[in-house]
């Protein structure tokens, strides 16, 4: 362990400084990451019920206010609602012993499992990328499909509130010589929904399922419109590889259901992230090696 941490104390105070302001940061945004995971669902859920009742008449069920920012954090068991000493992201947890003060309710591991990583990932993406403009954008970028893979796992859809703004934040981060030309991002977007599009319809016509979802396909169209078109068969590949082998395992060891569908935006989204820090790495070998 000491030795793993020797470079950091070896490190000029500078870079120690940065490095622990960018996991602060990113714990902050893990913080918030996770009101997005557990609100966003509900959001949704509740603009249907009440677009059916409007359809049908009826009084909206959900009329008070529920958004990213009202109301309070609460405890989910006894609605304790938490103070700013109970909010502090990981201390809280390990400080609160995992359990409500108010009514020892176990509470999930996934929020600090949500922070660390939030906090992680930054250190990651500038290691690789640098602390400038694409390496911020990354970040950005990468904290977005932080937030959907947990969705994604959770109710097995990506909110278009999601996969959209993404895309269009691909494209313009493109557009002021982010990473791609723009016109290969552009492309990338178009493509990448249509080569989920034609799988989706290819699966369905024979199987007579659905294999993926709509979600996948602007996941995709996103992961086109920031990392370009070139990308795009790097991601499919290592995404469905992954995606099959997790599946089979699930399947064989937690005899999971058959037909429960297993969410493929998780597995697009660490291709995604893999290819935005080492795709450029692989293509070059790629090409070099010529096959
Ligand atoms: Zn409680």
């Amino acid at each position: 362990m000491m030795e793993f941490l020797m470079p950091l104390l070896d490190a000029p105070p500078g870079i120690v400084l940065a490095a622990v302001g960018w996991a602060v940061l990113g714990l902050i945004v893990g913080s918030f990451l996770n009101v997005v995971i557990v609100r966003m669902p509900v959001m949704l859920q509740r603009e249907t019920d009440n677009f059916i009742a409007l359809e049908r008449d009826e009084a909206p069920p959900h009329s008070e206010r529920y958004n990213l920012i009202m109301p309070r954090s609460a405890c989910p068991s006894c609605g304790h609602q938490l103070t700013v000493m109970e909010n502090i992201p990981v201390i809280s947890y390990l400080w609160l012993h995992g359990r409500c003060r108010h009514c020892r309710a176990p509470i999930s591991l996934r929020y600090p499992m949500v922070e660390i990583l939030s906090a992680a990932l930054p250190g990651w993406v500038i290691w690789v990328l640098g602390s400038g403009f694409t390496g911020i954008a990354a970040l950005v970028m990468v904290w977005m499909l932080l937030a959907m893979t947990f969705i994604d796992m959770d109710i097995q859809m990506l909110p278009d509130d999601l996969t959209l703004p993404l895309m269009w934040l691909g494209l313009l981060v493109n557009l002021v010589g982010g990473f791609v030309p723009l016109d290969e991002a552009v492309i990338g977007a178009a493509a990448g929904y249509l080569m989920l599009w034609l799988v989706y319809w290819a699966f369905k016509l024979i199987t007579g399922k659905d294999g993926i979802g709509y979600g996948d396909f602007k996941l995709l169209a996103a992961l086109g419109a920031w990392l370009g078109w070139m990308m795009l068969p790097l991601i499919v590949l290592f995404s469905s590889a992954t995606g099959a082998v997790v599946g089979l395992f699930l399947m064989l060891v937690r005899g999971h259901e058959r037909d429960k569908p297993i969410p493929f935006g998780p597995f697009l989204a660490v291709a995604g992230l893999l290819a935005l820090l080492y795709g450029q790495t692989v293509m070059d070998l790629w090409l070099r090696r010529g096959f």
